[in-house]
């Protein structure tokens, strides 16, 4: 199927997209890879009058090193952070992540904002901003917000962002030298989409924060689980075994893959899979 007749706008500044998202008649939605927005508008699940593409603002493809963080524009494409030094030494957690996104041809153009903004609940990024305890930075023409991770994710293709803003950036805490990461999903084939996922960082201080994906109806931190895993430096097979049972606390969601105790099973296996490959 083709998408229905559509305006195309690519604006060349923050202020120039911002100002068309304020025009409500010209019912708008922003393109950034398009990875996810075409096929969903070939299928006709987006319906846009306006696709606005943000490609054309090159402030939204850097990565920046500030003193305590790593700034991303949302235009930065998953290829770029898989290449990235800066990403690679700060946010460790993203490159072990990056190559379980997908195919490289999807890799090429798909972006860290549009992945963040549309919230899909078997998307890995989402959960890498939860472990994180990231930020995300939502523009409107009222100002500038910063959102915190674990208020951003709000269901099935639903966030904090609404339709007259801009995510310009994710803001991520540097790695420190002694925190450690975890990362495991289960997929029908390397590339779909995650059955079930888990992302965990463990802080110099041993707080572990540990965010599902592919298993709810968005990415979500469980907190029972992390107060199980936190202050040990060390996850014996009793700890792990504890933490799987916290599993329970999770609202299961099926979905084209497997329904719920399937979900609730696959959890448990990444979890376990996860905490044994910290580094
Ligand atoms: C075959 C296939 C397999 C895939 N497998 C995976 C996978 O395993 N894991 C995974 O995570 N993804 C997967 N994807 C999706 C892919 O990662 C998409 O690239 C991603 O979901 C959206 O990124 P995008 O840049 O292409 O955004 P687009 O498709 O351009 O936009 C997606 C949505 O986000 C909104 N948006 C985009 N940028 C912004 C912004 N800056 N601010 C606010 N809203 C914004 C758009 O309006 C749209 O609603 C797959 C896609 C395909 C086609």
């Amino acid at each position: 199927m083709k998408a229905p007749d559509f305006s195309y706008e690519k604006p060349n500044s923050i202020l120039g997209i911002l100002s068309l998202l304020e025009k409500d008649e010209l019912e708008c939605q922003l393109l950034a890879g398009g990875q996810s927005l075409m096929p969903m508008m070939n299928f006709r699940m987006a319906t846009p009058k306006t696709i606005v593409d943000i490609s054309g603002v090159s402030e939204l493809s850097l990565i920046t090193e500030t003193p305590k963080a790593i700034e991303i524009g949302a235009m930065v494409r998953y290829r770029e952070l898989q290449d990235s030094d800066v990403i690679q030494k700060f946010c460790p957690l993203i490159t072990m992540v990056i190559p379980h996104i997908a195919h490289p041809a999807i890799r090429n153009r798909g972006t860290i904002g549009g992945s963040i903004g549309l919230s899909d609940p078997a998307a890995e990024l989402p959960a890498v901003l939860l472990a994180l305890d990231g930020k995300v930075e939502v523009s409107s023409n009222k100002g500038i917000r910063e959102e915190p991770a674990n208020k951003f994710f709000k269901g099935v293709y639903e966030t904090a962002c609404s339709s007259n803003e801009l995510i310009t950036k994710i803001i991520l805490p540097k790695a420190q030298p002694k925190q450690k990461f975890g990362f495991h999903e289960i997929a029908r084939r390397h590339g779909d989409y995650a059955m079930a996922g888990v992302c965990i960082a463990q802080d110099q201080d041993l707080t572990v924060r540990v965010a599902f994906f592919g298993v709810a109806e968005k990415a979500l931190r469980i907190a029972s689980i992390e107060k199980v895993l936190s202050g040990n430096s060390i996850f014996s097979q009793s700890i792990i075994e504890n933490a799987q049972s916290a599993v329970e606390d999770i609202q299961f969601e099926g979905d084209m893959n497997a329904g719920p105790e399937v979900k609730k099973h696959l959890a448990k296996v990444v979890l376990e899979r996860a905490l044994e490959g910290i580094k």
